[in-house]
């Protein structure tokens, strides 16, 4: 058995990332960048104002109280057209241009009106006004290659004037599960069936993580019928299973997929829940075979499959990122395999952050996972620990 941080590396190592295609920018949220764009516009594009007041020069006011003769207007989108000239000002509001001859906006606040007079009561020269480019130049790199672009990322390129983006091409990923006893959910079932909870859930992971989900469906216990479908799945960028990858007389998933060409790299791994993971490669096509529990295939999905959608669209395959939190309850020691109990967070009026085990800890209970918020990562041979010790915890929202 190896450990979790080397199965890891060894999916990092065994999984390439794939080629590019140009979307529309409204397309890109999630997908992966794979270049570095350049701005087409400067941001702002043109010296603006700040605030709403009134532009003057700040050479006119050399003592305040001071009356300027209010000339026209500057609003954003129409921009005064002529010059500022000694003792003029024009009325501004946020976003228009600044006049020709101008160098300061005072604000509203600071002044009174009285007809076409303007009556300055404090000055700061050179305030609220924003340069052109202050904030990106034409021609600025944006963003750097590999970023998974965000909503925050998507209000950037579209500020640069980027309609269009190049992102790392969507992993087609196959998702088969395997059992004699699974059906997809609303299917016909006998009495001796249960409903599939990988298959779908195994989907919505790829997809949040920017793939797309090939589903093949469920497979049963049956050599040449798991054969038959390995062959089917070899066009795929990867190949996702869950169940029969243990070591019952059912679990014939490496012995088929080995018949049809798979290079194991590893099967077992250190870790409760997901001992039996598998992963080798199909001729080109990397596979991870996936325990059938469902907390285990999907506590591997987010350690294991997770990476390597990430290695698939040009990102360095990182595991999930690790906070720590305070423990809510005793928790006695751990074995040799490195642990990922379900927990539920809570955080206190100081922001600290407790993690409460789960008293359900089976592998089997899908339920106790959804209603969980965070693992708690027990490494190795880690001693008993105590309510209020610190531990590592993974949390889950917006993950899994
Ligand atoms: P296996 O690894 O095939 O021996 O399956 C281990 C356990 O997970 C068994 O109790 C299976 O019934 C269950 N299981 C396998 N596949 C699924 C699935 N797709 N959804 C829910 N449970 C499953
Ligand atoms: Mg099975």
């Amino acid at each position: 058995m190896i450990s979790v941080q080397e199965a890891q590396s060894i999916i990092r190592a065994g999984v390439n990332p794939l080629g590019a295609e140009t979307v529309a920018l409204p397309n890109a949220l999630h997908r992966v960048l794979a270049e570095d764009p350049a701005a087409r516009i400067a941001h702002p594009a043109y010296t603006v104002s700040a605030m709403d007041g009134y532009a003057v020069s700040s050479k006119d006011i050399t003592s305040s109280p001071k009356a300027l003769l209010v000339i026209g207007e500057s609003a954003a989108g129409h921009p005064y057209p002529g010059a500022l000239e000694s003792g003029q000002a024009i009325r501004i509001f946020t976003g228009a241009h600044l006049p020709v001859g101008a160098d300061t906006i005072v604000i509203q606040e600071d002044t009174d009106r009285e007809g076409d007079t303007v009556i300055i009561k404090e000055i700061e020269s050179g305030r609220h006004i924003r340069p052109m480019g202050q904030d990106f130049r034409r021609g600025d790199t944006l963003l750097m290659s590999p970023v998974r672009i965000q909503p925050r990322h998507i209000g950037l390129l579209s500020a640069g004037d980027r309609p269009w983006i190049k992102v790392y091409r969507r992993p087609r990923v196959a998702i088969l599960s395997t059992g004699d006893e699974i059906v997809l959910p609303g299917e016909p079932r006998t009495a001796n069936q249960i409903v599939s909870a990988n298959g779908p859930a195994l989907s919505a992971f790829v997809k949040q993580k920017g793939g797309d989900p090939v589903h093949l469906g469920v497979v049963k216990d049956d050599e040449s019928a798991l054969i038959a479908i390995a062959n089917a799945a070899k066009n795929c960028d990867l190949i996702v299973t869950s169940g029969g990858v243990s070591v019952g007389d059912y679990d014939l998933v490496r012995k088929a997929f080995g018949q049809a060409g798979l290079d194991v790299s590893f099967h077992k791994i250190a870790m409760r829940p997901g001992k039996p993971l598998m992963f080798g490669h199909l001729e080109d096509t990397p596979m991870l075979g996936l325990p059938g529990n469902p907390v285990s295939a999907l506590v591997c999905a987010l350690l294991f499959l997770g990476p390597a959608l990430d290695r698939l669209q040009g990102l360095p395959g990182n595991t999930p990122a690790i906070t720590l939190a305070e423990l809510g309850s005793d928790i006695k020691a751990n074995g040799d395999r490195e642990d990922y109990m379900r927990a539920v967070l809570s955080s206190n009026r100081n922001g600290t952050i407790t993690a409460t085990p789960s008293f359900a800890q089976d592998s089997s209970m899908i339920g106790a996972l959804a209603n969980s918020s965070a693992l708690i990562i027990r490494p190795i041979g880690s001693t008993a620990a105590r309510t209020g010790d610190l531990v590592q915890v993974l949390l889950l929202d917006g993950l899994l």
